[in-house]
């Protein structure tokens, strides 16, 4: 087996995985040759419309600047995710990005929270988030205009037009020398040694090269269909498999938060984008048909549709070796989780941003895989914890698929976490995970788990009245907020003029 630097790679697929892919191998690796196969007549999924902070820093990394991509992907900014309906119905909560509290001491702000609260103080924990506070005004400024001000803490994203951010990075991989290949894959040939040789087209081309990179969506074209690499599914956990998607006019200015409304056998999103907002309605088909759950998301959208309703089938999990021989499955050839949190764009940037650290010679080291594979994997399951402490903590019991999350015994390692919370209002970190205290303390306290004490560093803390110092606190943010621009002036002001 040869050991010489990688210098070819074929990426299958051009939705949102195969161009992030591109995009980063060519910026980061200019050496590498880069050729992507797609195919125009199976199209791609054209649905993952809400991300996560990370996305701006992929955005930061290519270079790019982040107004003419707003202006292009008819993006909007996102300051967290509104919950409405998923302790009990009529309750909502919002997972806000970024701080909650001013770092009014050195103790954690929750913790000294829970001592006010212990003691009688009424104030939410959500009128301390930045984010929060500006969301349910309408309001945005990104913190790093606001730096040293109440709203320095907060974080945002961005909704996108899923198709506009696949052509934006299409066109920024090819002028940075990506080849991209019209054509439909039918073949794929393995060499003696199972790896993979080459890909062939409906047409009888050929395409050739030492690594691979999957990014063929469900189908896994090469991941899937041709290495036969398992695959470890948690519908077990996470029992909705359908998604209706539709599109329609805008109302009114876009909030800057995506909505996550519970329903009865599922949940449905809104997400607001400057042209037009995006509306979809995942579901368990289970407990629930196809044409229920179009009537039910029809029924609560706004506007004229815009597109008709689309059925999406999804499975949930991971591949257990995402990275197997010379192929790296990314994007949804990968795995996925239900886009409760919209973490699956952020792994896509994840999976690359990976195996660029780890990059292999033509030999593809076992080892490297083996420890990509360890991580990717660990992201993915703790991404699934994460998602599933957003159901099984419900208290509804209003319909069968409510009924099956409130019985639900948790996986072991949320079942633990949970019990933690519970007794002691502790997050365990890990260094490399993605969601933090904030937000596990953000989602349950919005599903009613209140820690039965507070640390006792919050105790040594010398704070004479610590109710008026917190009120001190809100109405500081709150007053900085109120002169905020409104979300839609912002753009008006900061992207469309860009
Ligand atoms: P696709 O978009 O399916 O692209 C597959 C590509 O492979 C296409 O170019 C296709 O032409 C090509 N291809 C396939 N077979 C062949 C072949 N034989 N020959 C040649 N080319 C081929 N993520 C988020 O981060 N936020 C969200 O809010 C979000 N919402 C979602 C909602 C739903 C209902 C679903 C199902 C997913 C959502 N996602 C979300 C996930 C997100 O849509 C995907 O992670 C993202 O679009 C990447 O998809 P992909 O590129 O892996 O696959």
């Amino acid at each position: 087996m040869t050991r010489a630097p990688l210098k070819t790679v074929c990426i299958v697929g051009g939705g949102t995985a195969g161009w992030i892919a591109a995009a980063l191998i060519a910026h980061l690796h200019p050496d590498l040759s880069v050729e992507l196969v797609e195919s125009d007549d199976i199209g791609t999924i054209g649905v993952g419309e809400s991300t996560i902070p990370p996305f701006i820093q992929l955005l930061h990394l290519l270079g790019v600047n982040e107004s003419e991509f707003i202006a292009e992907c008819q993006a909007s900014y996102k300051l967290g995710i509104e919950f409405r309906d998923w302790h009990h119905v009529g309750e909502r909560y919002f997972h806000p990005f970024g701080a909650i509290g001013t770092p009014m001491t050195h103790a954690d702000f929750y913790q000294l929270w829970l001592r006010a609260v212990a003691d009688g103080y009424t104030g939410a924990l959500m009128d301390f988030a930045p984010a929060a506070v500006m969301a349910r005004e309408g309001r945005f400024t990104p913190a790093f205009m606001a730096l040293r001000t109440p709203i320095g803490g907060a974080a945002y994203a961005l909704h996108v037009d899923a198709k506009r951010v696949a052509r934006f990075l299409r066109h920024y991989a090819e002028e940075r020398g990506v080849v991209r290949t019209e054509g439909i894959v039918t073949d794929v040939a393995l060499r003696p040694d199972g790896f993979v040789d080459r890909i062939v087209l409906s047409d009888g081309r050929q395409v050739a090269a030492e690594f691979f990179i999957d990014c063929s969506g469900f189908r896994a074209i090469l991941a899937g269909k041709a290495l036969g690499g398992a695959f470890d599914d948690w519908g077990e956990w996470l029992l909705c498999d359908r998604a209706i998607a539709v599109q329609t006019e805008n109302v009114g200015p876009p909030s800057p938060y995506t909505l996550a409304e519970a329903q009865p056998a599922g949940w449905r999103w809104r997400i607001p984008l400057q042209h037009r907002t995006g509306n979809g309605h995942v579901f368990s088909s289970r407990h629930m048909s196809d044409d229920e759950a179009t009537a039910i998301l029809l029924d609560k959208v706004e506007g004229e549709l815009v597109t008709q309703p689309m059925p999406v089938a999804f499975r949930t999990g991971v591949r257990f070796r995402p990275w197997d021989r010379n192929v790296l499955a990314v994007g949804l050839a990968a795995g996925f989780i239900e886009p409760l949190e919209s973490t699956a764009i952020h792994l896509i940037y994840r999976g690359i941003e990976y195996f660029l650290r780890f990059l292999p010679t033509t030999a593809c080291e076992r080892e490297l895989a083996d420890e990509y594979n360890r991580r990717m994997v660990t992201d993915y399951t703790e991404i699934r914890d994460f998602i599933v402490l957003h159901y099984c903590l419900t208290q509804r019991d209003d319909t069968p698929f409510w009924r099956a999350y409130r019985d639900m015994t948790p996986p072991e390692g949320l079942a633990r976490r949970i019990a933690l919370f519970r007794a002691a209002g502790l997050i365990p970190e890990g260094v490399d995970e993605l969601f933090r205290a904030v937000s596990w303390q953000s989602v349950m306290e919005g599903m009613g788990v209140r820690p039965a004490r507070h640390h006792a560093s919050a105790d040594r803390m010398a704070i004479d009245d610590l109710p008026r110092e917190l009120d001190i606190a809100r109405s500081t943010l709150s007053r900085y907020v109120a002169t905020v621009p409104s979300h839609g002036d912002f753009i008006a002001r900061h992207v469309a003029a860009a």
